[in-house]
């Protein structure tokens, strides 16, 4: 053997030597770059989501290498979720995006944390796919995945306001959420009530007539399998005295006949009753005549003629010269247009769930029976017909047969302007 061929050999063996110590310590450092994926939690509609699978890329040798480890998701059995905004809440993520699916099909989507809309009860699974860029201490990067399934089993959302309530207020009872096709049904001894439909959901109303008792009233509000019972708290309230002076020849007119009261009860009590199971009015209601002063407001003690005992006003009485417009206070449906010896020209429009106005002594009517108004849409002429003894627009609200105060439907305050949009 030749100088260079010992010498070749030599050279041989020095370098894979060289090479084998090389892998050896490449190797090594590539076992001790173990990843050291991040904790990441996650939540959906409060249940912790467990057995979370990653792709965890880990760099060896600076840059020149990268390590990659991946584990695969055990999905988590989270049970009934009985919310339909179910919460997702993500920690320890650069980014997180969550991917909700119904019978194989995506139907929501999320990113970051926050609620998520579902709009069918179910079976459900889902996937939250959580990114954690290049900013580890060893340079690792990757994305943390958790998969879960549950069962959507959402109860309506019931909600009743105030729960303590003024005489003279309206009570606003809300049934929101409803997954399936429940129509929701109320009852109660305060008021006879119906939920209407609104854009979000259900509504009904109470009026709170002014004798009503103060103290807890039960109502049950049910939706398909929910069954939920509510109180309202009827506070008392103070209500004003008012001397109205009645002419004899007033006293002695048809007006006041007992006849007359018996024809406006009969009329009456075929509209009290009757319901639309759709919401007409949103926000507040106006004042019918544009002009005009409160004379006697709402659940007033009414003194006639200096007489020692009173009757109680069940609406509101505005004083307002004769051929003044008037106008729809909110939007409805007419189911009363006609003549009454005791209220003379008289129009009833339904709001809606039950909730009407009620106006009396007009001087003439421009709306019939079934036309439907916009709020402020003229529907007749203030006069001083029927048992009136000054020109005046007579202002009631009604839901069933229960009077309610007018002025806090006007002014914005009642619960059921809040509720209805
Ligand atoms: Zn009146």
């Amino acid at each position: 053997m030749g100088r260079a061929a010992r010498f070749f050999i030599w050279t041989a063996m020095v370098l894979v030597f060289l090479c084998a110590v090389l892998a050896g310590a490449l190797y090594v450092m590539y076992r001790l770059a173990a990843p050291d994926v991040p904790e990441v939690t996650a939540t959906f509609g409060g249940a912790q989501l467990t057995g979370a699978g990653y792709t965890w890329k880990t760099p060896v040798l600076g840059a020149w290498f990268e390590r990659t480890d991946e584990t695969a998701p055990e999905l988590s059995h989270l049970g009934v979720i009985g919310t339909a905004v179910p919460e997702v809440v993500v920690t320890g993520a650069d980014t997180a995006r969550t991917q909700v699916y119904k019978d194989g099909e995506q139907v929501a989507s999320l990113d970051g944390s926050g609620a998520l809309a579902l709009t069918e009860n179910g079976d459900y699974t889902l996937r939250i796919t959580a990114q954690i860029s290049q900013k580890r201490q060893t340079g690792g990067h990757g994305s943390v995945v958790f998969e879960a399934s549950f069962t959507l089993r959402a109860a309506p959302q019931i909600t009743l306001e105030p729960r303590t309530a003024r005489q003279g207020d309206v009570v606003a009872v809300r049934v929101e959420g409803i997954l399936d096709s429940s129509v929701p049904a109320i009852e109660t001894e305060l008021c006879g009530a119906h939920f209407a439909k609104t854009e979000t959901g259900y509504v009904a109303f109470l009026g709170v007539h002014y004798n009503r008792a103060g103290g807890d009233w039960p109502v049950t509000v049910t939706c398909g399998g929910t069954v939920q019972e509510l109180t309202v708290t009827v506070t008392g309230r103070e209500f004003e005295r008012a001397d109205e002076t009645v002419p004899d020849s007033l006293l002695s007119s048809a007006a006041a006949s007992n006849a007359a009261l018996r024809q406006f009860n009969d009329a009456m009590y075929g509209v009290y009753y009757l319901y639309d199971s759709e919401l007409h009015f949103t926000g507040a209601w106006s004042w019918p005549v544009a002009t005009g002063g409160v004379t006697v407001p709402y659940g007033a003690y009414v003194y006639e003629n200096g007489s020692d005992s009173a009757t109680r006003h069940t609406g509101v009485d505005i004083s307002v010269s004769i051929g003044t417009p008037v106008t729809a206070p909110a939007a409805g449906r007419v189911v009363y247009a006609g003549w009454l010896e005791r209220t003379g020209w008289t129009l009833v429009i339904e709001h809606g769930a039950g909730i009407k106005s009620y106006l009396f002594h007009l001087g003439e009517l421009t709306c019939a029976k079934g036309d439907t108004v916009a709020k402020g849409a003229q529907v007749g002429v203030s006069g001083i017909t029927g048992y009136s003894a000054k020109p005046h627009v007579h202002f009631e609200v009604r839901v069933g047969n229960q009077s309610a105060d007018p002025a806090l439907l006007v002014d914005g305050t009642s619960a059921a302007v809040r509720a209805a949009r």
